[in-house]
């Protein structure tokens, strides 16, 4: 990575690896177009940054679960089409409407969605999702036919457009599993059903990460990519360089205290950890208010290239590891003021790591990263 501005905590985001990440992506996708998903701030790595990257580097399409994340990448100067699929009753459709945002909707929505339009005098652009297995948002199959002929005739009404149909899926991380060929043959049917009704759409789309990666059939016209584009694997087992992938964010701070203790310390919270011989413990001074999760006791960090686990509980803004030697502290070689890698790409300790050490999955550590950890860009 390039020089960075100097940050006590900072994420830095490798915009390259982003690019390459999409690339590689959209090529084993094509001739499906890909839409780059930058919900939650682009998990974590910074939407519009994350956006005009992904768009410059052939993103067709930008996917956000709210409105209001829509909103604020068209603020930031965005044109590409954005769709938003998570609303509620108080989700501001017309706004929606007015910045020309793709609506996801899975039921009572369309009413609202319409009312919008209607007030606008635009017509609106909606996907068309329909559960197929997922059993979260998405119309359920039994109304699917008359959820589509509703959505037409306010299409002939001038009320919207119906740009797409999507669903998602449940056990895409697990490609053994039958279930996902069970809701591809629904999606299939469904789209049979909207067609023959005279639905024109652009796009179908159902595939995330894993799926692009594991199912050609779940392609369609369009693939909803998140997690792969940072550079992460969904597959247990499976790195993310075995998949041609390149993390893109590595979080990293210094050592902020370094001291020799005897055998025996007690080290944080509870005191869980004691030192088995006498060492020297230093101080990382991260903790659950970044985003690190408290579980994650034992969680790798590296210093000079060597790892050493998490000693002890994770505090809100502090943890602690055991260098395991002694003859550091007070000395010319004090490891305060060394860099230390949590996570990262190349030999730096991987978000998967992390993710083993917190019982969670990769999507989570890297979303959970807050506001107080600086994000950079390089
Ligand atoms: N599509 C929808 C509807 C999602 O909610 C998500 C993320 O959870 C994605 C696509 C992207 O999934 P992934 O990060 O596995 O690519």
């Amino acid at each position: 990575l390039e020089a960075v501005p100097p940050a006590e905590r900072i994420a830095v985001v490798d915009l390259a690896a982003i690019r390459h990440n999409i690339r590689h992506l959209a090529e084993l996708v094509k001739p499906a177009r890909l839409m780059a998903v930058v919900k939650a701030d682009a998990y974590g790595h910074g939407a519009l940054e994350v956006a005009r990257t992904a768009v410059d580097a052939g993103a067709a399409w930008l996917g956000t679960a709210h409105i209001s994340e829509a909103l604020a990448l068209r603020t930031g100067g965005i044109s590409a089409p954005i769709m938003a699929w998570l609303h509620t009753a108080d989700s501001d459709f017309s706004a929606a409407v007015a910045a020309n945002i793709d609506i996801g909707v899975s039921g009572w929505e369309l009413e609202s969605v319409v009312a919008a339009a209607r007030e606008l005098e635009v017509p609106a652009r909606v996907h068309l999702k329909i559960d197929t297995g997922l059993g979260r948002n998405g119309c359920p199959e039994e109304l699917w036919e008359s959820f589509v002929g509703q959505a037409l005739a306010y299409q002939e009404d001038g009320l919207l457009r119906v740009v797409g149909i999507f669903s998602h899926l449940a056990v895409a991380d697990e490609p053994q599993r039958r279930e996902t060929d069970v809701q591809l043959q629904k999606f299939r049917d469904a789209v049979a059903v909207a067609e023959d009704a005279g639905v024109d759409h652009e796009v179908r789309h159902i595939a995330n990460t894993p799926a692009a990666l594991s199912r050609p059939d779940s392609h369609f016209d369009m693939v909803r990519i998140g997690l792969g584009m940072y550079g992460l694997s969904p597959f247990p087992g499976q790195s993310a360089a075995e998949l041609g992938l390149r993390p893109a964010m590595t979080l990293k701070t210094t050592i902020a205290n370094c001291k020799a203790v005897p055998a025996g310390q007690g080290v944080s919270y509870g005191l869980h950890y004691k030192t088995a011989e006498p060492t020297t413990l230093a101080l990382v001074p991260m903790g659950y208010a970044d985003g690190i999760p408290r579980v994650a006791t034992g969680g790798p960090v590296q210093v000079d290239g060597e790892v050493f686990p998490v000693a002890g509980r994770i505090a809100m803004d502090q943890m602690v590891i055991d260098l395991g030697r002694t003859g550091i502290a007070g000395t010319a070689d004090s490891f305060v003021g060394k860099e230390a890698v949590l996570f990262g790409g190349g030999d730096a300790p991987s978000v998967d790591e992390w993710a083993a050490a917190s019982g969670s999955i990769n999507y989570e550590i890297i979303t959970r990263i807050s506001g107080r950890v600086t994000r950079s860009y390089v």
